[in-house]
């Protein structure tokens, strides 16, 4: 499957080999490899004050325990909204201090990770970076959990070796994400490559959140690829949710509404408990004023 070199793994500190237990990547009360299922949620792009406050304080009250957000933001095209910087790390920071949850938010370049680094709980490093070597030699160097996510054209040696980088140069801390590779096949916006959790247990120590959002690029397919997930034996989840997603800045096409999500967290609760993994217990929500019926906007195209 994986060339080998001399008998072992061309990765090293990351495999199996070299580490047979498992790595939990532990920070505040957060453990993620452990027996519990940790879901990470929130909007794409941060927009506004009242749109990440208001997400945040919905998917925690559904049991998420980590923020997301994204700050930086690659995008496709030039034209596209590229995120609110520092602005967006402070809303984040803001959103951190009224919830509690810690946030998980994108650092584009080698010469951001001070900055995010002071705003983030976890970096993530995006799917277009996973082989920038500039980038992943830094992050060895910080003092801050890395969540890489897969390369969209990368195999899992690659991949596994993109890790290696990071712990090569310093830092322990990482954990791998499954967000979809590019195939000939055209409905859905990646091909989500579940097989891969599996595989990637088998060779590395490190822990996989999936990302069925980015993974299918359709709202509808989020919870079917979500329960896949966790029995595939997935570690976590990420998930995009936005208060209005057919007005979101970026992925709304992919983003569960606050009530779509509260209906994924509770219908992914049996399946964790199959795996024998526990999921954050709901809190009382808070009072929206118009609160969104279950489905609206389910089947909505930006
Ligand atoms: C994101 O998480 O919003 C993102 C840009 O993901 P990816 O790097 O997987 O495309
Ligand atoms: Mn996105």
């Amino acid at each position: 499957m994986i060339s080998k070199t001399n008998g072992s793994e061309p990765f090293k500190l990351v495999s199996r080999e070299f580490k047979p237990d498992k790595s939990i990547v532990k920070f505040g009360d957060i453990e993620i490899g452990s027996n519990e299922f940790i879901v990470m949620a929130g909007p794409c792009s941060v927009e506004t004050r009242e749109q990440i406050l208001e997400t945040a304080q919905a998917v925690k009250a559904a049991g998420a325990r980590i923020l997301r957000g994204g700050a930086f933001k690659p995008r496709t095209s030039p034209y596209d909204f590229q995120g609110l910087e520092e602005e967006g790390l402070k809303l984040l920071a803001e959103a951190r201090r009224a919830t509690g949850l810690p946030i998980i938010t994108e650092v584009l370049s080698s010469e951001d990770v001070e900055l995010v680094a002071e705003y983030a709980d976890i970096l993530q490093v995006g799917a277009r970076n996973m082989q920038n070597f500039k980038l992943l030699k830094r992050l060895g160097r910080a003092q801050r959990p890395v969540m890489l996510k897969r390369g969209m054209s990368s195999t899992i040696r690659e991949f596994l070796m993109a890790a290696e980088y990071i712990a090569f140069h310093g830092n322990s801390r990482i954990i791998l994400c499954e967000r979809g590779i590019r195939t000939f096949e055209t409905a859905t916006r990646n091909t989500l490559d579940l097989a891969m959790v599996p595989v990637l247990d088998e060779l590395s120590h490190l822990p996989v959140i999936v990302d069925p959002s980015h993974g299918t690029g359709k709202r509808k397919l989020v919870m079917p690829m979500a329960k896949a997930a966790v029995a595939v034996g997935a570690d976590g989840l990420i998930v995009e949710v936005h208060p209005c997603p057919e007005k979101a800045w970026s992925d709304g096409q992919q983003s569960l509404s606050l009530d779509e999500f509260a209906s994924l967290m509770e219908q992914i609760r049996p399946y964790a408990a199959l795996e024998g993994k526990r999921i954050a217990a709901t809190e009382p929500g808070p009072l929206r004023l118009e609160p969104m019926a279950f489905g609206q906007g389910a089947s909505a195209q930006v």
